[in-house]
């Protein structure tokens, strides 16, 4: 049954389509921020499987809930009431303070029944609405639907068309979002810190300034927390630091412990659109996923991981820029709570490849910026060892 690395990278080569540009290792186990390869080598890993594991890898009481939850239905279909959707509906829901949940599988299903539900809110009222209002830079998904609202023209090339009726405006800029907004807009789609596009966080007030611009045309505002959302920012939602009511949350990654789960939340009113047979998924949900995500939520909870998260990530930016320092070819240290980004002046990739031959898995937002997805609950000696190595791979 177990091969060594060479074997499998041979196997792969020849079986599998070359969507990603995966590294030269195949991961074996992980626990907690490490990771074994196939080979036996040793990586902290800070790849975070992009933003998914909050908890790190194996954690004790995920795979005990997950366990737990095999034995008694894995799968049942909404064609039944299962409890774990309805705790996580119930949990999710005060949560958002939107108290009514529809449950996905992935980030871009999110956004397609955000979108979905945004357009038939306005439908229902007759008066149509199909304008999106979106970002440049924005990351949202890879389907058609969702790939319409994602600001970034490498993503979208070869696929057109795609939605029509989709505007963009700079991220972090009021004024321009304010001459894109119509009496047309169904939607204004955004992050509330750009995650694939960079870690770019926006300035205080700009969340809470969409959410008055959108009041002005009757315009849905839709926060995609996929990447920021259950604790990544050290706040269970980045956008709750601002005040402000979104009518549509995106979640995804993080809400189902590792396993596919995606969420889309809002209010009683909004969600009336999705009426008994208007939208609907066949795994949207699952007993194991939910299974999963509560069971991190209440780790994430009992283990105060969400003040954990915002002095560690305190504590990391500080090291960072001690590093940034040393280091003139680092520009920026970005990010917020545990999901960090370095900006380099040069691409970097060449450096996240050195990074992993000497034992520290990260990722790349877009090409000059290296980004952490350290679990919430790493500790001050593990992000130490990143620094060290970032330093000597940076030298
Ligand atoms: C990852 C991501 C998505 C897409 O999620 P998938 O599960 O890959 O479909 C959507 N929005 C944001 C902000 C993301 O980071």
């Amino acid at each position: 049954m177990s091969r060594k690395t060479a074997d499998y990278l041979d196997l792969a080569k020849a079986h599998q389509m070359p969507i990603y540009a995966q590294p030269p290792l195949v991961v074996s186990h992980g626990r907690g921020s490490l990771l074994w390869d196939t080979d036996g080598r040793e990586y902290l890993d800070y790849s975070g499987g992009i933003g998914v594991n909050v908890l790190g890898h194996a954690h004790p009481a995920v795979v005990a809930a997950i366990a737990a939850q095999a034995a008694r239905t894995i799968h049942t279909s909404n064609g039944l009431h299962h409890p774990g959707a309805i705790e996580m509906a119930t949990r999710l829901g005060t949560l958002c303070a939107l108290h009514k949940v529809f449950l996905c599988n992935s980030g871009c299903e999110a956004v397609e029944a955000a979108l979905k539900l945004a357009r038939r809110v306005f439908f229902d009222r007759g008066q149509p609405r199909s304008k999106f209002v979106a970002v440049h830079g924005g990351f949202h998904g890879r389907t058609l639907g969702a790939l319409s609202v994602t600001g970034q023209p490498t993503y979208q090339e070869g696929f057109s068309p795609l939605l029509q009726s989709v505007q963009f405006v700079p991220y972090n800029n009021v004024t321009a979002l304010q001459e894109a907004l119509d009496a047309q807009t169904a939607a204004f789609i955004v992050e509330p810190v750009l995650g694939n596009g960079g870690v770019v966080a926006p300035d205080p007030g700009y969340l809470a300034a969409a959410r008055r611009l959108c009041d002005d045309v009757g315009a849905l505002l839709i926060v995609d927390e996929v990447q920021t959302g259950i604790g990544r920012t050290g706040h269970w939602l980045a956008h709750s630091s601002e005040q402000l009511q979104p009518d549509i949350v995106c979640l995804a990654k993080a809400v189902g412990g590792g396993l596919p789960l995606g969420a889309i939340l809002a209010n009683e009113a909004h969600s009336a659109a999705f009426a008994q047979g208007v939208h609907g998924s066949t795994f949207g949900g699952s007993p194991l996923a939910c299974a999963a995500g509560l069971a991190t939520m209440q780790e994430i909870s009992q283990k105060n991981l969400l003040a954990h998260a915002t002095t560690l990530g305190q504590t990391f930016r500080g090291m960072l820029l001690d590093l940034q320092k040393r280091r003139p070819d680092i520009l920026e240290v970005r990010g917020r709570g545990l999901l960090i980004g370095l900006r380099y002046r040069s691409p970097a990739k060449p450096l996240a490849i050195r990074c992993r031959t000497l034992g520290l898995l990260s990722t790349l937002a877009g090409s000059h910026v290296l980004r952490f997805f350290p679990p919430l609950n790493t500790t001050t000696k593990e992000l130490e060892r990143c620094v060290d190595i970032l330093a000597l791979a940076n030298s």
